[in-house]
Protein backbone atom coordinates (compact mmCIF):
# COMPACT_ATOMS: atom_id res chain seq x y z
CA UNK A 1 0.00 0.00 0.00
CA UNK A 2 2.47 2.50 1.07
CA UNK A 3 4.69 1.92 -2.06
CA UNK A 4 1.65 2.21 -4.30
CA UNK A 5 0.56 5.10 -2.80
CA UNK A 6 3.61 6.88 -3.32
CA UNK A 7 4.12 5.86 -7.14
CA UNK A 8 0.29 7.52 -7.36
CA UNK A 9 1.81 10.33 -6.02
CA UNK A 10 4.95 10.71 -7.68
CA UNK A 11 2.37 10.74 -10.49
CA UNK A 12 0.23 13.09 -9.22
CA UNK A 13 -2.66 10.42 -9.43
CA UNK A 14 -5.44 11.73 -6.97
CA UNK A 15 -6.94 7.32 -6.51
CA UNK A 16 -10.18 9.05 -4.85
CA UNK A 17 -10.86 9.78 -7.81
CA UNK A 18 -9.47 7.37 -10.36
CA UNK A 19 -10.95 4.37 -12.01
CA UNK A 20 -8.87 1.24 -12.48
CA UNK A 21 -8.25 -1.14 -14.43
CA UNK A 22 -7.12 -4.60 -13.43
CA UNK A 23 -5.46 -6.79 -15.34
CA UNK A 24 -6.31 -10.24 -13.92
CA UNK A 25 -7.97 -11.29 -10.54
CA UNK A 26 -3.95 -12.24 -8.61
CA UNK A 27 -4.22 -10.83 -5.11
CA UNK A 28 -0.88 -8.92 -6.42
CA UNK A 29 -2.31 -7.43 -8.92
CA UNK A 30 -5.96 -6.48 -7.60
CA UNK A 31 -5.84 -7.23 -3.78
CA UNK A 32 -5.43 -3.64 -3.12
CA UNK A 33 -7.96 -2.01 -5.49
CA UNK A 34 -11.05 -2.26 -2.84
CA UNK A 35 -8.95 -0.33 -0.36
CA UNK A 36 -7.85 2.27 -3.20
CA UNK A 37 -11.15 2.82 -5.06
CA UNK A 38 -13.44 6.04 -4.61
CA UNK A 39 -17.31 5.44 -4.45
CA UNK A 40 -18.62 5.11 -7.55
CA UNK A 41 -15.14 4.31 -9.14
CA UNK A 42 -15.28 1.92 -12.33
CA UNK A 43 -12.91 -1.20 -12.25
CA UNK A 44 -12.04 -2.89 -15.28
CA UNK A 45 -12.23 -6.56 -15.17
CA UNK A 46 -12.37 -9.22 -17.33
CA UNK A 47 -15.37 -11.55 -17.46
CA UNK A 48 -14.20 -14.99 -15.76
CA UNK A 49 -12.06 -13.31 -13.70
CA UNK A 50 -14.09 -11.33 -12.44
CA UNK A 51 -16.82 -14.29 -11.80
CA UNK A 52 -14.09 -15.28 -9.51
CA UNK A 53 -14.05 -12.21 -7.67
CA UNK A 54 -17.46 -12.19 -7.15
CA UNK A 55 -18.17 -16.04 -6.41
CA UNK A 56 -17.98 -17.08 -2.75
CA UNK A 57 -14.17 -17.74 -2.08
CA UNK A 58 -15.08 -20.97 -0.08
CA UNK A 59 -16.80 -22.30 -3.42
CA UNK A 60 -13.90 -21.39 -4.96
CA UNK A 61 -11.00 -23.25 -2.93
CA UNK A 62 -13.34 -25.88 -2.07
CA UNK A 63 -13.66 -26.68 -5.86
CA UNK A 64 -9.62 -26.78 -5.65
CA UNK A 65 -8.72 -29.01 -2.96
CA UNK A 66 -10.92 -31.62 -3.70
CA UNK A 67 -8.82 -31.79 -7.06
CA UNK A 68 -5.93 -31.46 -5.48
CA UNK A 69 -6.73 -34.16 -2.97
CA UNK A 70 -7.44 -36.52 -6.04
CA UNK A 71 -4.10 -35.46 -7.50
CA UNK A 72 -2.40 -37.46 -4.68
CA UNK A 73 -1.71 -33.77 -2.84
CA UNK A 74 -0.84 -34.87 0.21
CA UNK A 75 -3.16 -33.79 2.94
CA UNK A 76 -1.33 -32.59 5.64
CA UNK A 77 0.18 -29.57 3.27
CA UNK A 78 -3.03 -29.05 1.87
CA UNK A 79 -4.36 -27.20 4.60
CA UNK A 80 -0.79 -25.47 5.00
CA UNK A 81 -0.64 -24.49 1.12
CA UNK A 82 -3.90 -22.63 1.21
CA UNK A 83 -3.69 -21.33 4.53
CA UNK A 84 -0.56 -19.10 3.54
CA UNK A 85 -1.65 -19.15 -0.48
CA UNK A 86 -1.80 -15.01 -1.06
CA UNK A 87 -5.10 -15.74 -2.85
CA UNK A 88 -6.98 -16.14 0.49
CA UNK A 89 -5.13 -13.35 2.53
CA UNK A 90 -4.85 -10.76 -0.01
CA UNK A 91 -7.56 -10.84 -2.45
CA UNK A 92 -10.27 -7.59 -2.73
CA UNK A 93 -13.64 -7.88 -1.16
CA UNK A 94 -16.41 -8.76 -3.33
CA UNK A 95 -18.44 -5.90 -3.17
CA UNK A 96 -16.50 -4.19 -6.12
CA UNK A 97 -18.30 -2.68 -8.60
CA UNK A 98 -17.30 -3.95 -11.69
CA UNK A 99 -17.29 -3.07 -15.26
CA UNK A 100 -16.25 -6.32 -17.58
CA UNK A 101 -14.23 -5.34 -20.04
CA UNK A 102 -13.82 -7.44 -23.61
CA UNK A 103 -11.82 -8.04 -26.41
CA UNK A 104 -12.04 -4.32 -28.84
CA UNK A 105 -13.36 -2.14 -25.91
CA UNK A 106 -11.22 1.00 -25.87
CA UNK A 107 -10.23 2.85 -22.70
CA UNK A 108 -9.36 6.38 -22.94
CA UNK A 109 -6.98 8.38 -20.29
CA UNK A 110 -5.71 11.08 -21.18
CA UNK A 111 -4.24 11.27 -24.97
CA UNK A 112 -4.18 7.51 -24.11
CA UNK A 113 -6.43 5.49 -26.23
CA UNK A 114 -6.09 2.12 -24.99
CA UNK A 115 -7.54 -1.41 -26.41
CA UNK A 116 -8.97 -4.32 -24.72
CA UNK A 117 -7.07 -7.22 -25.53
CA UNK A 118 -8.31 -10.71 -24.08
CA UNK A 119 -5.29 -13.10 -23.41
CA UNK A 120 -6.58 -16.06 -21.06
CA UNK A 121 -3.79 -18.51 -20.16
CA UNK A 122 -2.08 -17.33 -16.53
CA UNK A 123 -5.76 -16.36 -15.39
CA UNK A 124 -8.79 -17.21 -17.60
CA UNK A 125 -10.07 -13.54 -17.72
CA UNK A 126 -7.16 -12.07 -18.10
CA UNK A 127 -6.86 -9.03 -20.26
CA UNK A 128 -3.65 -6.96 -21.84
CA UNK A 129 -4.11 -3.18 -22.57
CA UNK A 130 -2.81 -1.69 -25.92
CA UNK A 131 -2.43 1.60 -26.86
CA UNK A 132 -1.52 1.64 -30.87
CA UNK A 133 -0.67 5.17 -31.90
CA UNK A 134 2.17 4.97 -28.67
CA UNK A 135 2.86 1.40 -28.96
CA UNK A 136 2.74 0.55 -25.73
CA UNK A 137 1.56 -3.10 -24.23
CA UNK A 138 0.26 -3.16 -20.56
CA UNK A 139 0.67 -6.61 -20.48
CA UNK A 140 0.00 -7.83 -16.95
CA UNK A 141 1.55 -11.39 -16.03
CA UNK A 142 0.89 -12.15 -19.83
CA UNK A 143 5.01 -11.83 -20.82
CA UNK A 144 7.43 -11.35 -18.33
CA UNK A 145 11.28 -11.33 -18.56
CA UNK A 146 13.62 -13.25 -15.82
CA UNK A 147 10.97 -15.60 -14.73
CA UNK A 148 7.79 -17.19 -16.75
CA UNK A 149 4.50 -16.58 -15.45
CA UNK A 150 2.59 -19.31 -13.99
CA UNK A 151 0.36 -21.28 -15.91
CA UNK A 152 -2.12 -23.50 -13.92
CA UNK A 153 -5.25 -25.11 -14.14
CA UNK A 154 -7.46 -23.76 -11.96
CA UNK A 155 -10.36 -25.94 -13.53
CA UNK A 156 -11.01 -29.23 -15.51
CA UNK A 157 -12.32 -27.85 -17.91
CA UNK A 158 -10.00 -25.88 -18.82
CA UNK A 159 -7.11 -26.27 -21.37
CA UNK A 160 -4.92 -23.21 -19.85
CA UNK A 161 -1.47 -23.90 -21.31
CA UNK A 162 -3.31 -24.45 -25.05
CA UNK A 163 -5.47 -20.66 -24.06
CA UNK A 164 -1.70 -19.14 -22.91
CA UNK A 165 -0.28 -20.32 -26.15
CA UNK A 166 -2.95 -19.11 -28.01
CA UNK A 167 -2.51 -15.62 -26.13
CA UNK A 168 0.84 -15.23 -26.51
CA UNK A 169 0.58 -15.85 -30.62
CA UNK A 170 -2.67 -13.26 -30.12
CA UNK A 171 -0.32 -10.12 -29.13
CA UNK A 172 2.57 -11.47 -30.90
CA UNK A 173 2.00 -9.37 -34.38
CA UNK A 174 1.24 -6.26 -32.67
CA UNK A 175 3.50 -3.42 -33.12
CA UNK A 176 5.32 -3.08 -30.13
CA UNK A 177 7.80 -0.79 -28.72
CA UNK A 178 7.46 -0.78 -25.05
CA UNK A 179 5.97 -3.68 -22.87
CA UNK A 180 4.81 -2.39 -19.06
CA UNK A 181 4.51 -5.70 -17.36
CA UNK A 182 3.27 -6.61 -13.85
CA UNK A 183 6.93 -7.90 -12.54
CA UNK A 184 10.50 -7.40 -13.05
CA UNK A 185 11.82 -5.31 -15.72
CA UNK A 186 9.98 -3.20 -18.31
CA UNK A 187 10.87 -4.15 -21.84
CA UNK A 188 11.09 -3.97 -25.22
CA UNK A 189 11.43 -7.09 -27.38
CA UNK A 190 8.10 -8.46 -27.07
CA UNK A 191 8.41 -10.84 -30.16
CA UNK A 192 11.69 -12.11 -28.99
CA UNK A 193 10.44 -12.88 -25.30
CA UNK A 194 7.28 -15.07 -26.68
CA UNK A 195 9.39 -17.00 -28.57
CA UNK A 196 11.54 -17.60 -25.26
CA UNK A 197 8.51 -18.49 -23.61
CA UNK A 198 6.67 -20.79 -26.32
CA UNK A 199 10.32 -23.10 -25.97
CA UNK A 200 9.78 -22.67 -22.59
CA UNK A 201 6.46 -24.58 -22.04
CA UNK A 202 7.90 -27.04 -25.04
CA UNK A 203 11.06 -28.25 -23.05
CA UNK A 204 8.19 -28.36 -19.64
CA UNK A 205 6.18 -31.18 -21.92
CA UNK A 206 8.92 -32.54 -23.29
CA UNK A 207 10.47 -33.04 -19.09
CA UNK A 208 6.58 -34.57 -18.45
CA UNK A 209 6.54 -36.89 -21.15
CA UNK A 210 10.42 -38.14 -19.96
CA UNK A 211 9.13 -38.24 -16.28
CA UNK A 212 6.45 -40.34 -17.51
CA UNK A 213 8.82 -42.96 -18.69
CA UNK A 214 9.29 -44.05 -15.45
CA UNK A 215 5.61 -45.15 -15.51
CA UNK A 216 2.30 -43.71 -14.28
CA UNK A 217 2.10 -41.46 -11.51
CA UNK A 218 -0.35 -39.15 -9.89
CA UNK A 219 0.08 -35.67 -10.78
CA UNK A 220 1.91 -34.68 -7.16
CA UNK A 221 4.75 -37.27 -8.10
CA UNK A 222 5.22 -35.72 -11.72
CA UNK A 223 5.59 -32.18 -10.44
CA UNK A 224 8.05 -33.21 -7.66
CA UNK A 225 10.41 -34.03 -10.34
CA UNK A 226 10.23 -31.65 -12.42
CA UNK A 227 12.72 -28.90 -12.84
CA UNK A 228 12.07 -25.75 -10.84
CA UNK A 229 14.02 -22.21 -10.47
CA UNK A 230 13.90 -22.02 -6.88
CA UNK A 231 16.29 -22.04 -3.75
CA UNK A 232 15.38 -25.01 -2.09
CA UNK A 233 17.74 -27.91 -2.13
CA UNK A 234 14.81 -30.55 -2.34
CA UNK A 235 11.56 -30.92 -3.08
CA UNK A 236 10.57 -31.89 0.37
CA UNK A 237 11.75 -28.07 1.19
CA UNK A 238 9.58 -26.69 -0.40
CA UNK A 239 7.33 -24.37 1.18
CA UNK A 240 3.72 -25.64 0.99
CA UNK A 241 2.44 -22.87 -1.25
CA UNK A 242 5.34 -23.51 -3.63
CA UNK A 243 4.23 -27.10 -4.24
CA UNK A 244 0.36 -25.80 -4.98
CA UNK A 245 1.79 -23.58 -7.90
CA UNK A 246 4.09 -26.48 -9.39
CA UNK A 247 1.60 -28.63 -9.22
CA UNK A 248 -0.89 -26.14 -10.91
CA UNK A 249 1.63 -25.76 -13.39
CA UNK A 250 2.58 -29.85 -14.28
CA UNK A 251 -1.42 -29.90 -14.24
CA UNK A 252 -1.76 -27.44 -16.90
CA UNK A 253 0.99 -29.20 -18.80
CA UNK A 254 -0.62 -32.58 -18.07
CA UNK A 255 -4.02 -31.22 -19.50
CA UNK A 256 -1.88 -30.11 -22.72
CA UNK A 257 -0.69 -32.87 -23.70
CA UNK A 258 -3.76 -35.49 -22.65
CA UNK A 259 -5.57 -33.11 -25.47
CA UNK A 260 -2.62 -34.02 -28.02
CA UNK A 261 -2.88 -37.49 -27.20
CA UNK A 262 0.12 -37.78 -25.49
CA UNK A 263 -0.92 -38.82 -22.40
CA UNK A 264 -3.67 -40.51 -20.87
CA UNK A 265 -5.24 -40.18 -17.16
CA UNK A 266 -7.01 -43.35 -15.39
CA UNK A 267 -8.21 -43.41 -12.47
CA UNK A 268 -7.25 -45.79 -9.77
CA UNK A 269 -9.67 -46.16 -6.34
CA UNK A 270 -9.64 -42.48 -5.33
CA UNK A 271 -6.42 -41.64 -7.36
CA UNK A 272 -6.15 -39.58 -10.54
CA UNK A 273 -2.61 -40.71 -11.99
CA UNK A 274 -1.10 -40.24 -16.03
CA UNK A 275 0.92 -42.06 -18.27
CA UNK A 276 2.55 -41.60 -21.47
CA UNK A 277 1.24 -43.40 -24.51
CA UNK A 278 3.51 -45.70 -25.62
CA UNK A 279 4.61 -45.32 -29.35
CA UNK A 280 4.68 -47.47 -31.77
CA UNK A 281 7.14 -46.34 -34.24
ZN1 LIG B 1 -0.72 -13.20 -11.84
Amino acid sequence: MAALVSGLKECSVDWSQADFFITHMHADHAGLVSTLAGEGAIIYFGRADAEIIRSTATEHWEKQINFARKCGFPEEEIAKAIGSHPGRRYSPNNSLNLCVSKDGDRISADDYLFECIETPGHTEGHICLYEPSKKILICGDHILVDITPNITLASEERNSLKEYLMSLDKVYDLDVELVLPGHRSIFRNHKERIRELKQHHQARLNEIISILGKGRQNVFQIASQMTWDIDYKSWDLFPPAQKWFAFGEAMAHLKYLEEEGKVERQIEGQELVFFAEVSND
